[in-house]
């Protein structure tokens, strides 16, 4: 039996406890448990909004550039030095996660013809990017499935190479929907020593899981930045091209900032050296200013004192599942093992979209995915008694059955 006294007594001895003063959170507000889909808004982001707003763009107008024209890269250079374990010079923010997938997908294709292979039960914007790209240049898909919840494993994948011709992997580090964090070293030599590029998607490990992009091989990576890294709906995404790599990886949208001499406004398209090339149009500066903010806020706890803590918010999770909901009908989608998760869990039950909503209107917000109600306690700023009450009031609604009031009918967002 775990007590809320309990749960208390970890927000007590938390080491990461101060760091939910640097957000906005609003008193008596609803307990937040959906941060890997957008996470909270740090302070610091939002004094650094308004000044950029107020004096940078309303007083500083054109003249502001001269500052903004790096943070691009030199952002870069951060989240890599911070959450990816990426040396100076691969990471570029710009553009959607799903337009820096089909970006460095097309250069992984162009620079190694062949088919590519991926998960059937990956983040859906990046299978239709990909089924998109495969079709445009008449090459073969090669669907595996990556039997979750505690998959895809390494051997999955292998199953998928083992037939040849694979000359690209794409998978997300952390999976959208079980939350299962990947064998990322031996899914690597797997693709490798199959002559195939490896390319993570990164959206729900960065800022979860440690990630060391340089030293286990990684060859391409994207990834979000509203997530864990808490910069706001639509925040720029992140890219990453290893920098032996950049030399012969050429990305197709062939846009003014991704050219060598950009204000030169030469005849003829010649790409930045380096990751600039991987630029297209103006980055959104707001956006890139907050995922600036939002990495030194995160940076601050850390990611190792954050893993910690999501391994032991995500622990408590799974033991009041078992404990509370497994009686109630519910089933563990997401991996029992804590050293095989990141900081999400999938609760799975026939009636999952009714139960988010009533969750939701009952002031506890997680969402709705596939067959599950999904909850992301976010290490940054989630309390271990969050978890608790969050849980006691999913117990209780469903034992109370309050959710069949609710429509069978998924909204526009869920
Ligand atoms: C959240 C997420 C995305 C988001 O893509 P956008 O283009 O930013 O909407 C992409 N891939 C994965 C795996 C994600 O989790």
């Amino acid at each position: 039996m775990i007590s809320r006294e309990d749960a208390a007594a970890l927000d007590g001895e938390d080491r990461l406890g101060s760091l939910r003063d640097e957000f906005v959170i609003e008193p008596d507000g609803p307990i937040y448990l959906d941060g890997n889909s957008l996470g909270r808004l740090p302070r610091a982001t939002q004094a650094r909004l308004s000044k950029l707003v107020a004096e940078e763009w309303g007083l500083g107008l054109v003249r502001s550039w001269d500052d903004w024209i790096d943070l691009p890269t030199t952002v870069g250079d951060k989240l890599g030095a911070a959450f990816l374990g990426a040396a100076p010079g691969q990471v570029l923010i710009a553009d959607s996660t799903s337009l820096n997938l089909y970006k460095l997908a097309s250069a992984a294709l162009a620079a190694r013809p062949g088919a590519i292979a991926l998960d059937g039960y990956e983040f859906p914007s990046d299978r239709y990017v990909l089924e998109g790209l495969a079709q445009a240049h008449g090459v073969e898909l090669r669907w595996f499935a990556g039997h979750p919840p505690d998959g895809p494993s390494v051997d999955d994948v292998a199953g998928a190479l083992a037939q040849g011709g694979v000359r690209l992997v794409v998978l997300s580090m952390v999976s959208f929907g079980s939350g299962a964090w990947a064998d990322v070293e031996a899914i690597t030599e797997a693709a490798h020593d199959a002559g195939a590029l490896i390319l993570w998607d990164c959206s729900h490990a960065v800022g979860s899981v440690p990630i060391e992009l340089d030293a286990s091989g990684a060859d391409l990576a994207v990834g979000c930045t509203y997530k864990y890294l808490n910069a706001g709906p639509g925040s720029p995404a992140f890219l990453y091209v290893r920098a032996d790599h950049q030399p012969t990886m050429r990305q197709p949208i062939w846009g003014w900032f991704g050219q060598a001499d950009q204000f030169g406004m030469g005849d003829r398209y010649a790409p930045a050296a380096g990751i600039g090339q991987h630029g297209v149009g103006s980055p959104p500066m707001l956006g890139v200013a907050a995922v600036d903010t939002g990495i030194d806020v995160l940076a601050r706890g850390g990611i190792d004192a954050l893993r910690t803590k999501a391994v032991a918010l995500t622990s408590l999770v799974v033991d009041l599942h078992d404990e509370w909901m497994a009686p109630l009908g519910f089933e563990l989608g997401s991996p029992r093992d804590p050293d095989r998760r990141g900081a999400h869990v999938s609760l799975r039950h026939a009636d999952a979209w009714r139960i988010t909503q009533a969750l939701r209107a009952e002031g506890v917000i997680g969402d709705f995915r596939g067959d599950g109600v999904r909850l992301g306690p976010a290490p940054a700023y989630t309390r271990f008694v969050d978890v608790w009450d969050g849980m006691a009031r999913l117990r209780d609604l469903v034992a109370a059955r309050r959710h069949l009031a609710y429509g069978v009918e998924t909204g526009r967002v869920t």
